[in-house]
């Protein structure tokens, strides 16, 4: 590299400072607990006088940033300098809602993280993998893969990475095997991908034992901890080197946004990548492929994220709460032949979610309390039809195919979110045609179960 010009090296030099103050200030806000961290993030007060005094984080909608002269543009765009420069690379509000998210997903988990936003859920899944499918380190490759996955995951890994690129793409029938996994890994294994707690079927995996077992053929585990958040589960703390969220369902849980996230650990271990990658995956990612690729998030969206982030973990507790109450009651039910919620002991992932889903900083008798999040699904008795007509009949409860909404949604995911894939694929994730999935929301769950009840009556 060209040696700087001492007018360059003086903006590289404030850029050094700047740096370390965001470093100190990064450091002083870990220390707090988890609600403290999501409702300030980075944004001091020291900030807000250098914002016009405005208590709230200042929205910044312009595409470009302005330099001060030609020294200041050249350290800023040769990435020697911190600045947004423009807004698909960077901007001050998603740079503060990357920073908060880095923070609460490595909460507690004596690491350090860095995260990037996206445009949404699965740019964030997009973004994350693709790294790891480079050509260059060999043409064949597979990867393995939880089956029991959200359809448009499952789109990307079979058809676009599958058939359109060559990828050899092993799904894992049972996440809970873990010599399924083993026996699916080789020497051309990418990387290892596990959706948990899955949507629909919310079935679990043993992310210690799977990041052990990723660590030791040095590559990835990429965790999609969607369902969870960081408020029930956060994979870094078993180990996990990667994690992607959907930000549109239970953070943004007002549902004004669509965005997405990955986050991940500072100095992974990996051979597929180069030592920039292995530093800091996140942010290596973001400053060229992601850059390239072009998934920015709007400011504006980033803005409605933040705001519904502030009050997550509070949220995430009442709705976990809500669902228990309504799993309970739909486990008695006649008109229905099975309910699918972790925190019911019948459910095939309670075991292992009982391990692992615990409400962040909470205090019970033996350390934090489980909470099993506010997602659930249940195959209704009799055939497609009966369900469909249960389906017709809510009048308080949304049709539509979304998750983590403070207002409650349900869907038929064989007919809506789960329906490209086919029978074939659908038979492997277990979302038979008469399966309903539910997700609970801010209500009086007293509403819920009326509800749940008239439509019920047939
Ligand atoms: C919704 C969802 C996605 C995709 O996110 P979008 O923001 O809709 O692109 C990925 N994973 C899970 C578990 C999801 O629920």
């Amino acid at each position: 590299m060209e040696e700087n010009t001492p007018g360059v090296q003086r903006y590289v030099d404030m850029g050094q400072a700047l740096t370390d103050r965001l470093q100190q200030q990064r450091k002083e806000m870990a220390s707090r607990k988890f609600d403290t961290i999501a409702v300030h993030g980075l944004f001091g007060l020291q900030d807000a006088l250098q914002s016009q005094g405005s208590t709230m984080e200042p929205l910044y909608l312009s595409p470009a940033q302005h330099f001060e002269n030609a020294d200041h543009m050249e350290a800023t765009l040769s990435y020697q300098m911190p600045g947004w420069v423009y807004s698909r690379i960077a901007n001050p509000g998603l740079a503060m809602l990357e920073s908060t998210l880095a923070l609460l997903e490595s909460y507690r988990c004596n690491c350090d993280a860095s995260a990037c936003v996206t445009a949404s859920g699965m740019s964030a899944i997009h973004m994350a993998t693709r790294p790891f499918l480079d050509a260059r380190r060999g043409r064949s490759m597979n990867i393995v893969a939880s089956s029991r996955c959200y359809g448009g995951t499952h789109m990307l890994f079979n058809e676009r990475y599958g058939k359109e690129q060559g990828v050899d793409v092993r799904w894992v029938s049972e996440p809970a095997n873990l010599e399924e996994w083993a026996g699916l890994l080789d020497e051309e294994t990418r990387f290892l991908f596990i959706e948990m707690p899955s949507n629909p079927g919310l079935a679990m995996g043993d992310i210690e034992a799977l990041s052990r077992l990723a660590r030791e053929a040095g590559i990835a585990l990429i965790v999609d901890a969607t369902v969870a958040s960081p408020a029930l589960m956060r994979p870094f703390s078993y180990g996990a080197d990667i994690v992607v969220h959907s930000l549109s369902k239970v953070i943004a849980s007002s549902g004004y946004a669509i965005a997405g996230v990955f986050c991940s650990k500072k100095n992974i271990r990996n051979r597929w990548l180069d030592d920039a990658m292995c530093e800091d995956f996140a942010t290596s990612v973001k400053l060229l492929p992601f850059r390239d690729f072009g998934p920015a998030l709007s400011p504006f969206s980033a803005m409605m994220v933040m705001n519904d982030l502030r009050s997550l973990r509070s949220r995430v507790n009442q709705m976990s709460e809500s669902a228990m109450k309504v799993a309970r009651f739909l486990e008695l039910h006649p008109g229905i032949e099975s309910v699918n919620y972790p925190g019911l002991p019948s459910s095939a992932s309670h075991e292992l979610a009982k391990s692992c889903l615990k409400l962040v900083d909470s205090e019970g008798p033996s350390g934090e309390i489980n909470r099993y999040s506010y997602l659930m699904s249940f195959n209704v008795a009799g055939k497609d039809q009966a369900t469909r007509d249960m389906f017709d009949r809510l009048r308080l409860i949304s049709r539509a195919t979304d998750l983590g909404r403070v207002k409650s949604v349900a869907t038929i995911p064989a007919i809506s979110t789960h329906q490209q894939q086919g029978e074939e694929a659908r038979r492997m994730a277990d979302i038979p045609s008469n399966q309903v999935r539910l997700s609970i929301g801010l209500e009086d769950p007293d509403d819920l179960l009326a509800d749940l009840e008239q439509a019920l009556r047939a």
